[in-house]
């Protein structure tokens, strides 16, 4: 059976195109690129060229491209490497919906090493208030880390207005743009972002690879010490095969920038009116206003969303759900719990996540088999039956 993969937020399918671009990286030219022997050199050149690939796609300099081995390393790296910066100033901001790789991150460093971290709330739309971020930045604030869309909602933060805020009172702003980097434009030429994440396989090129961008003048000290490579701020030999696959990524997903908003848009926005129909209760999961062309979280109420997940697994459709087992119980996820999505909704949410691949077919193949497998779990389910279904007589 052929898989309907609708979890691109999670991870990408490598495009031919780039795994094409990466062979002869791991077989002919497999120089070192700091050699100084032509054969290194050439390997060189060619990290050169990914460097110019990426800087390409977010309007920037490639010399303001720092790769690294993924988009967890990028953000831990913006984090720790600006605190290490500025030592005298002690406070974090960030939002409560941050993937793990910012969360984590800055509660470490408030639980282990004391700094004041403020965790900025989002409405029941996933927005956040810019006022409060005023309010919130201080000339104590180190660092501001705000994504630019979420994972699991596509909801899309004003980075260009944050990024001002931020900026008038001298910290660092960082942005995860994992989730919109190929998928929306990016101007850093317009935005006075300092520091920003991207990971290789979110865009179609490999798992384990990933970029960090540093805008011109930003102090950062390097996290991964060693070697001289990446103008010092990140040492390691370089992954050459991967950087030569993220570079023709970046190339591909320019290339693609407006099929994803609107062929792939066009299909979402069949998949979401055409489950809207067909689906009891459906309620829509984020600010439809502000969202990424590619996502859809929506809500079943009363089904669990695992449930959901398995059944449509058997018809071959792979997506993923807003709640995780952890040690057992179903926790629903922190973004919809930020949200203030009640317990019974969060539970049944479903995050659809296209992209370039996905066909109309296969969204019209989804819009068939989801409702009766909502319905079948709404029916089993003890909260499900509504008065007028239950009291048949
Ligand atoms: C996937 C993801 C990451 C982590 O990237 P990796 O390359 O898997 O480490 C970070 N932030 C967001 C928003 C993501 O979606």
């Amino acid at each position: 059976m052929k898989t309907i993969y609708l979890d691109n937020n999670a991870t990408t399918r490598t495009d031919d195109e780039v795994l094409d671009a990466m062979r002869p990286y791991f077989s002919d030219l497999y120089g070192n690129p700091s050699s100084m022997h032509a054969f290194g050199g050439q390997v060189a050149h060619a990290v050169a060229r990914a460097r110019e690939q990426v800087a390409a796609l977010i309007h920037c300099s490639p010399s303001e491209i720092f790769f690294t081995s993924c988009g967890t390393e990028s953000d831990n790296t913006a984090i720790h490497s600006t605190l290490e910066a500025y030592p005298e100033r002690r406070h974090i901001v960030t939002t409560r919906v941050e993937h793990p790789a910012v969360r984590v991150t800055c509660r470490h460093f408030q639980s282990r090493h004391g700094y004041r971290l403020s965790e900025l709330p989002v409405d029941s739309q996933g927005r956040l208030s810019l006022d409060l971020l005023e309010q919130t930045v201080d000339d104590d604030t180190a660092i501001v880390s705000i994504m630019h869309a979420n994972n699991e909602t596509g909801v899309v933060f004003p980075i260009e207005r944050i990024a001002q805020i931020v900026k008038s009172h001298g910290g660092v702003f960082h942005t995860d743009a994992v989730q919109t980097a190929g998928k929306i434009p990016i101007d850093l030429r317009r935005t006075p972002i300092d520091l920003m994440s991207i990971s290789g396989h979110k865009i179609h090129a490999p798992k384990g690879i990933g970029v960090l961008y540093v805008r011109h003048g930003t102090h950062l000290p390097p996290f991964i010490m060693g070697g001289h490579q990446e103008q010092g701020k990140r040492a390691g030999t370089e992954n050459v095969p991967h950087i030569v696959g993220l570079g023709k990524a970046c190339e591909l997903a320019l290339r693609h920038l407006d099929e994803e908003n609107t062929r792939v848009r066009a299909l979402r926005d069949r998949l979401r009116e055409g489950l809207m129909a067909r689906c009891m209760d459906p309620y829509i999961n984020g600010d439809p206003d502000s969202c990424l062309p590619n996502t859809l979280n929506i809500s079943f109420e009363f089904v669990e969303g695992e449930a959901i997940l398995l059944h449509m697994d058997a018809f071959g459709i792979a997506a993923s759900s807003g709640s995780a087992c952890t040690s057992g119980a179903l926790e629903p996820s922190h973004v919809l719990r930020a949200m203030g999505v009640p317990f019974t909704r969060a539970h049944g949410s479903i995050r659809f996540s296209l992209s370039r691949y996905t066909t109309q077919d296969e969204i019209d193949y989804v819009i068939e088999k989801t409702p009766p497998i909502i319905e079948k779990l709404r029916r089993m389910s003890p909260f499900g039956r509504k008065p007028e279904m239950s009291t048949k007589t």
